[in-house]
């Protein structure tokens, strides 16, 4: 059992726009159990698009494509399945009706062009758009089950769960059990240390399998398995989530698409301790992305982007010998900067950053890349230097990132007042 998606559109080989449908398409046929063998993109044009349907009509048990369902002269996939299926055309009066309906729901009138949607290999059936005037099409060629659907990404994913999903199930495909993937987030260590830590867990072709990812400084761990149903998946999963959990410990901050903003808000509830920020390198990004979560009012109060040395010492009251003996970018003026917020906001916690994004500047000692965060609170101070690789954009995204976990480390050492739900 092998499927294949093809996703149609010179919007997309010419790089203008990102196929994400075939992404969307592939998460969810693995959910069902049912594997992706081929990704395989083509612009509009008639003979490409006939080879690739061929092809994978052959060695796919199979196909999903998407797009090239409009009314104009560059949407070939009708076309294109019955050529492949060597059939041909027929009108569908239903499928005409719901176009022309369409329009009238929104007060105009269907230009003729929109007829051919109306057109279907003939032997195959119609797919319903509810949303929509393309009509997607099921079919069968040669062993293999084809299901042609519109590329506006809405319309695709009603159309797939409402309309195809249940065709899938009809056939035989996709009632084979559950597939799940559990993905554990890390932040503080590089991606071959944390690989060197798992050398014995299954890999590629074991159940469960575990694979490691990096992204932007953040290393994930994902557990897939696949079994008759949920119950048994997670007895699968269950005992390598915990081995990966024990071996980490608080380098695993959250699940799934959780980061280390909602990790940090969560404790900060949990804590009942405020937050503020003062920042530099990152620009009012560590507060963005605090303010991103829902819940965040309650526990931070604000911040503030000191950029220049004058207003770090005019807005934090950062001594200014300090920065001059030492440079903005230092920890003396990281863990001042971190105490100033502290006193003006009046909070609990307060994070501080300060470096060189690049691509020119930095010194010998701290070169472009090089960041210290800092964290505050009433009693201490404290701080941490890292320097990485990467243009401007990547080392301010690494830098908040930094500074985020530092103030989730900090939360976890804190006690958990009674009576807070954990
Ligand atoms: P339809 O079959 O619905 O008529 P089409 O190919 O004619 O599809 P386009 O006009 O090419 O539709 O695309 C419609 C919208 O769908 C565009 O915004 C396009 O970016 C988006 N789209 C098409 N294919 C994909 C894809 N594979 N991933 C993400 N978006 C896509
Ligand atoms: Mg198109």
């Amino acid at each position: 059992m092998k499927a294949e998606i093809i996703s149609i559109g010179s919007e997309i080989t010419s790089g203008q726009n990102l196929d994400t449908n075939a992404q969307w398409l592939s998460r969810r046929l693995a959910e069902l159990g049912i594997p992706v063998g081929f990704h395989t993109t083509v612009a509009d044009d008639l003979s490409d698009n006939l080879a690739i349907f061929r092809l994978a009509s052959q060695r796919a048990n199979l196909v999903i494509s998407t797009g090239g369902l409009g009314p104009t002269q560059d949407d070939l996939t009708r076309d294109v399945l019955a050529e492949v299926a060597g059939v041909p055309l027929v009108y569908d009066p239903a499928s005409f009706e719901h176009i022309q309906q369409m329009f009238a729901k929104r007060g105009r009138v269907m230009p003729e062009r929109n007829r051919v949607q109306a057109y279907h290999p003939q032997g195959s059936e119609m797919v319903f758009n509810a949303v929509g005037t393309a009509p997607g099409i099921w079919m069968k060629i040669g062993d293999c089950y084809l299901a042609a659907l519109p590329g506006v990404p809405s319309e695709m994913y009603l159309m797939f769960q409402n309309e195809i999903v249940p065709r899938l199930k009809q056939v035989g495909l996709g009632g084979g059990g559950v597939f799940v993937q559990r993905k554990i987030n890390t932040f503080g260590w590089g991606e071959s240390a944390v690989e060197e830590k798992f050398l014995d867990l299954p890999r590629r072709g074991h159940v469960p399998e575990v694979g490691i990812t990096a992204s932007d400084a953040t290393i994930s761990l994902r557990i897939l398995a696949r079994a008759e149903n949920y119950e048994a998946v997670e007895k699968l999963i269950a005992p390598v989530e915990l081995t990966i959990r024990q071996r980490l410990g608080s380098l695993v901050y959250g699940f799934e698409e959780e980061e280390l903003q909602h990790a940090v808000v969560k404790l900060l509830n949990e804590k009942r301790q405020t937050l503020c920020t003062a920042e530099s390198v990152t620009g009012g990004l560590i507060a963005h992305r605090i303010t991103q979560v829902a819940g965040a009012s309650e526990w931070f109060y604000g911040g503030v982007v000191t950029y220049t040395d004058a207003i770090k010492h005019q807005e934090l009251g950062v001594p200014l010998n300090l920065l001059e003996q030492y440079g903005a970018v230092s920890q003396p003026v990281a863990e001042a900067m971190a105490q100033g917020a502290l006193r003006k906001f009046r909070t609990d916690l307060a994070v501080a950053t300060t470096g060189f994004a690049g691509p020119s500047g930095g010194t010998e000692e701290n070169p472009v890349g090089t960041v210290y965060t800092a964290i505050a609170t009433r009693e201490t101070v404290a701080s941490l230097r890292y320097s990485w690789f990467g243009n401007r954009q990547e080392i301010q995204s690494r830098a908040a990132k930094l500074a985020l976990n530092l103030v989730r480390l900090k939360l976890l050492e804190l006690p958990t007042p009674a009576g807070t739900n954990s």
